[in-house]
């Protein structure tokens, strides 16, 4: 197996915000020529989800999952287990999230931030599905409502990670994986690199957050789906090891974590390659990015 998972992804937001009115198929298609053929995209508030799902349905490889977002809660209104746990029923949706404390953007909603996520975490215990965290200047709290709600008996992922090694090494006791984002590429974040020195290749993804955070070196251009070839490379050169190593050991971590086995792609050369041997200068080159 040496294809590549984008392990978090906002394929929605993609299409809907992006400067030009950016196609999906042709995101999809040079995902697809970068290596990347299984990707999550992720929904931010119930109402997202049914757009998201409209969006993302003629394409294959791409599981959903829905939760709300800590900087969504106004949007979200009151929404109920009922519902959220309605859009969780889907037969490719495999987490519930995203969901979690952002104290960075939203300090003033703290409140309300930590009773969202303590009633996530119950529902996806309930249902048995594992959480998508986001995590933002909030260490301790988020820690403190994973320990007190039992989030290790679902498990899950701590997405686009940005905190020290200290909480890293928590998460990573409670069962979670880890998944880097391009954060993980910028000069300034060093915080970030002793975290990838400290996860294990077994318990890391990696992942784009696209539309957000474009890695090295195409920061400040749209993300999507096929840069997550940048992080991996990247991460790889920095732990040492070849990018095929690291795809195989992410796509394993994300079927561990989401319960998933990932469909073998049906064009055989994914398999046979090397994934440094998809070139994303080739595309890149075509006038893209835009
Ligand atoms: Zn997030
Ligand atoms: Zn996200």
């Amino acid at each position: 197996m040496c294809f590549l998972v984008d392990s978090h992804c906002h394929l929605a937001s993609l299409t809907l915000e992006g400067k030009g009115p950016k196609s999906i198929a042709e995101v999809m298609a040079r995902a697809r020529a970068c290596g990347v053929t299984h990707m999550l995209s992720v929904a931010c508030t119930i109402e997202d989800y049914a757009k998201m799902m409209q969006v993302i349905a003629p394409f294959d490889g791409i599981y959903n999952a829905c939760g709300i977002h800590p900087l969504n809660l106004e949007e979200a209104g009151a929404w109920t287990e009922e519902q959220l746990a309605a859009c969780l029923t889907d037969e490719k949706c495999i987490a519930l999230g995203e969901t979690g404390l952002d104290f960075f953007y939203a300090a003033e909603t703290r409140e309300a931030q930590l009773d969202s996520f303590a009633r996530q975490i119950d529902l996806a215990n309930e249902l048995k599905k594992p959480l998508i965290i986001h995590a933002r200047a909030a260490h301790h709290d988020t820690v403190a409502l994973m320990r007190e709600h039992n989030a290790r008996d679902c498990g899950g992922v701590m997405h686009c990670f940005c905190d020290e090694v200290e909480m890293a090494r928590e998460c990573l006791d409670l069962g979670f994986f880890i998944s880097f984002s391009g954060i993980a590429t910028f000069r300034a974040a060093d915080n970030v690199r002793e975290v990838l020195k400290y996860v294990p290749l077994d318990r890391m993804m990696v992942e784009t957050d696209c539309p957000y955070l474009a890695p090295v070196p195409v920061r400040g251009v749209d993300n999507e789906p096929a840069f997550v070839r940048y992080t991996l490379e990247y991460i790889a050169d920095f732990k040492g090891i070849s990018p095929k190593e690291l795809a195989k050991a992410t796509s394993a971590n994300f079927e561990q974590c989401f319960k998933v086995k990932l469909s073998t792609p049906s064009d055989e050369n994914i398999l046979q390659k090397d994934i440094s041997t998809y070139k994303l200068e080739k595309i890149y080159n075509k006038g893209w990015p835009y």
